[in-house]
Protein backbone atom coordinates (compact mmCIF):
# COMPACT_ATOMS: atom_id res chain seq x y z
CA UNK A 1 0.00 0.00 0.00
CA UNK A 2 1.29 3.55 -0.90
CA UNK A 3 2.01 5.76 1.82
CA UNK A 4 1.17 9.44 1.32
CA UNK A 5 2.44 12.86 2.48
CA UNK A 6 -0.91 14.77 3.15
CA UNK A 7 0.12 18.55 2.41
CA UNK A 8 -1.91 21.50 3.88
CA UNK A 9 -2.36 24.55 0.85
CA UNK A 10 -2.00 27.83 2.54
CA UNK A 11 1.63 29.26 4.17
CA UNK A 12 2.51 25.48 3.42
CA UNK A 13 3.20 25.10 0.37
CA UNK A 14 1.86 28.45 -1.34
CA UNK A 15 2.00 32.24 0.16
CA UNK A 16 -0.57 32.75 2.82
CA UNK A 17 -2.84 35.35 1.43
CA UNK A 18 -6.03 36.31 3.23
CA UNK A 19 -8.44 34.19 1.42
CA UNK A 20 -6.60 33.90 -1.88
CA UNK A 21 -8.81 34.52 -4.44
CA UNK A 22 -6.84 35.93 -6.93
CA UNK A 23 -4.65 33.84 -9.58
CA UNK A 24 -2.20 36.59 -9.62
CA UNK A 25 -1.90 35.77 -5.89
CA UNK A 26 -0.93 32.63 -6.35
CA UNK A 27 2.85 32.01 -5.52
CA UNK A 28 4.16 28.71 -4.41
CA UNK A 29 7.09 29.05 -1.59
CA UNK A 30 10.35 28.82 -2.49
CA UNK A 31 11.94 25.41 -3.53
CA UNK A 32 8.56 23.71 -3.01
CA UNK A 33 7.59 21.99 -6.57
CA UNK A 34 11.08 20.64 -6.01
CA UNK A 35 10.33 19.35 -2.86
CA UNK A 36 7.54 17.90 -3.71
CA UNK A 37 9.18 15.87 -6.72
CA UNK A 38 11.57 14.25 -4.56
CA UNK A 39 9.04 13.17 -2.58
CA UNK A 40 7.20 11.73 -5.26
CA UNK A 41 10.76 9.95 -6.94
CA UNK A 42 10.23 8.01 -3.87
CA UNK A 43 7.45 6.84 -3.90
CA UNK A 44 5.02 8.97 -2.14
CA UNK A 45 1.59 9.89 -3.01
CA UNK A 46 0.79 13.39 -2.80
CA UNK A 47 -2.48 14.36 -0.93
CA UNK A 48 -3.79 17.76 -1.14
CA UNK A 49 -6.45 19.14 1.70
CA UNK A 50 -7.27 22.60 2.50
CA UNK A 51 -9.87 24.49 4.51
CA UNK A 52 -11.31 26.93 2.22
CA UNK A 53 -13.91 28.63 4.46
CA UNK A 54 -13.63 31.92 2.45
CA UNK A 55 -16.27 30.07 0.41
CA UNK A 56 -19.11 29.97 3.17
CA UNK A 57 -17.86 33.69 4.15
CA UNK A 58 -18.97 34.69 0.55
CA UNK A 59 -15.25 35.96 0.13
CA UNK A 60 -15.05 33.21 -3.21
CA UNK A 61 -16.96 30.73 -5.10
CA UNK A 62 -16.53 27.02 -5.41
CA UNK A 63 -15.49 27.86 -9.10
CA UNK A 64 -13.19 30.29 -8.96
CA UNK A 65 -11.57 27.92 -6.15
CA UNK A 66 -11.66 25.25 -8.74
CA UNK A 67 -9.74 27.58 -11.04
CA UNK A 68 -7.15 28.37 -8.42
CA UNK A 69 -6.48 24.69 -8.14
CA UNK A 70 -6.93 23.88 -11.64
CA UNK A 71 -3.93 26.59 -12.28
CA UNK A 72 -1.75 25.50 -9.23
CA UNK A 73 -2.36 21.82 -10.48
CA UNK A 74 -1.30 22.61 -14.14
CA UNK A 75 2.16 24.61 -12.62
CA UNK A 76 3.33 21.36 -10.91
CA UNK A 77 2.54 19.24 -13.62
CA UNK A 78 4.97 21.96 -15.56
CA UNK A 79 7.22 21.28 -12.54
CA UNK A 80 6.77 17.49 -13.18
CA UNK A 81 4.75 16.60 -10.08
CA UNK A 82 1.15 14.60 -10.31
CA UNK A 83 -1.11 16.03 -7.46
CA UNK A 84 -2.81 12.23 -6.62
CA UNK A 85 -5.80 14.03 -4.80
CA UNK A 86 -6.91 17.09 -4.08
CA UNK A 87 -9.61 17.89 -1.29
CA UNK A 88 -11.10 21.04 -0.14
CA UNK A 89 -13.60 21.96 2.43
CA UNK A 90 -15.78 24.81 1.17
CA UNK A 91 -17.56 24.82 5.14
CA UNK A 92 -17.97 27.03 8.21
CA UNK A 93 -19.57 26.21 11.58
CA UNK A 94 -20.50 29.61 11.50
CA UNK A 95 -20.90 31.56 8.14
CA UNK A 96 -22.67 31.59 5.03
CA UNK A 97 -25.90 29.90 3.55
CA UNK A 98 -27.15 26.84 4.97
CA UNK A 99 -25.31 24.51 2.13
CA UNK A 100 -21.95 26.02 3.48
CA UNK A 101 -23.05 26.69 7.11
CA UNK A 102 -22.22 23.62 8.92
CA UNK A 103 -20.09 21.44 11.38
CA UNK A 104 -18.95 19.53 8.85
CA UNK A 105 -16.85 16.12 8.99
CA UNK A 106 -14.01 17.43 6.19
CA UNK A 107 -12.81 20.84 7.75
CA UNK A 108 -9.72 20.34 9.40
CA UNK A 109 -8.79 19.34 12.22
CA UNK A 110 -11.90 17.08 11.65
CA UNK A 111 -10.37 13.69 9.37
CA UNK A 112 -13.20 13.56 6.87
CA UNK A 113 -11.24 14.42 4.02
CA UNK A 114 -8.02 12.38 4.67
CA UNK A 115 -10.35 9.54 5.30
CA UNK A 116 -12.02 9.70 1.70
CA UNK A 117 -8.60 9.89 -0.10
CA UNK A 118 -7.33 6.54 2.60
CA UNK A 119 -10.36 5.03 1.07
CA UNK A 120 -9.64 6.10 -2.40
CA UNK A 121 -5.91 5.55 -2.43
CA UNK A 122 -5.79 2.67 -0.48
CA UNK A 123 -3.29 4.40 1.93
CA UNK A 124 -0.99 2.39 4.64
CA UNK A 125 -1.48 5.52 7.34
CA UNK A 126 1.52 4.20 9.62
CA UNK A 127 4.19 5.15 6.76
CA UNK A 128 2.50 8.21 6.02
CA UNK A 129 2.91 12.44 7.18
CA UNK A 130 0.89 15.63 7.80
CA UNK A 131 2.87 18.94 6.78
CA UNK A 132 1.45 22.05 7.59
CA UNK A 133 1.75 25.38 9.28
CA UNK A 134 -1.06 24.96 12.01
CA UNK A 135 -1.86 22.14 14.48
CA UNK A 136 -5.12 21.84 13.58
CA UNK A 137 -3.54 20.61 9.99
CA UNK A 138 -1.23 17.51 11.95
CA UNK A 139 -3.85 16.62 15.07
CA UNK A 140 -5.99 14.50 12.45
CA UNK A 141 -3.34 12.61 10.80
CA UNK A 142 -1.45 12.16 14.43
CA UNK A 143 -4.49 10.89 15.63
CA UNK A 144 -4.66 8.52 12.39
CA UNK A 145 -1.14 6.93 12.99
CA UNK A 146 0.53 9.18 10.59
CA UNK A 147 3.93 11.25 11.37
CA UNK A 148 3.57 15.22 11.05
CA UNK A 149 5.60 18.11 10.83
CA UNK A 150 4.96 21.60 11.32
CA UNK A 151 6.79 24.47 8.93
CA UNK A 152 7.59 27.99 10.45
CA UNK A 153 6.22 29.34 6.99
CA UNK A 154 2.79 31.02 7.17
CA UNK A 155 1.46 30.80 10.43
CA UNK A 156 3.84 28.41 11.51
CA UNK A 157 5.91 30.75 14.15
CA UNK A 158 2.66 31.87 15.66
CA UNK A 159 1.11 28.35 15.82
CA UNK A 160 5.06 27.09 17.18
CA UNK A 161 4.65 29.36 20.20
CA UNK A 162 1.27 28.23 21.27
CA UNK A 163 2.42 24.79 22.47
CA UNK A 164 5.37 24.86 25.16
CA UNK A 165 6.30 21.76 22.91
CA UNK A 166 5.27 19.93 19.91
CA UNK A 167 2.53 16.42 20.44
CA UNK A 168 4.86 13.30 20.03
CA UNK A 169 5.43 12.35 16.60
CA UNK A 170 5.85 16.18 15.23
CA UNK A 171 8.92 17.93 14.22
CA UNK A 172 8.92 21.40 13.37
CA UNK A 173 10.98 22.99 10.53
CA UNK A 174 11.83 26.02 8.56
CA UNK A 175 10.01 25.14 5.48
CA UNK A 176 8.78 22.85 2.74
CA UNK A 177 12.13 21.66 1.35
CA UNK A 178 13.31 20.79 4.73
CA UNK A 179 10.45 18.85 5.96
CA UNK A 180 10.60 17.01 2.66
CA UNK A 181 14.44 16.44 3.76
CA UNK A 182 13.20 15.08 6.97
CA UNK A 183 11.19 12.80 5.77
CA UNK A 184 13.15 11.19 2.75
CA UNK A 185 15.96 10.93 5.30
CA UNK A 186 13.93 9.43 7.79
CA UNK A 187 12.55 7.00 4.89
CA UNK A 188 15.93 5.58 3.93
CA UNK A 189 16.61 4.79 7.43
CA UNK A 190 13.86 2.35 7.06
MG1 LIG B 1 -2.14 26.57 6.11
ZN1 LIG C 1 -16.39 20.77 5.31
Amino acid sequence: MPAAIFLDRDGTLIEEVHYLSRLEDLRFLPGVPEALRSLQAAGFTLVLLTNQSGVARGLLTEETLQKLHAALTDRLASAGVHLDALYYCPHHPDYGPPRYRKSCTCRKPATGMMEAATARLQLDLSASWAVGDKWSDLEGPLKMGCRAILVRTGHGREQEVLRVEAPVGVQVVEDFPEAARKILAETNLS
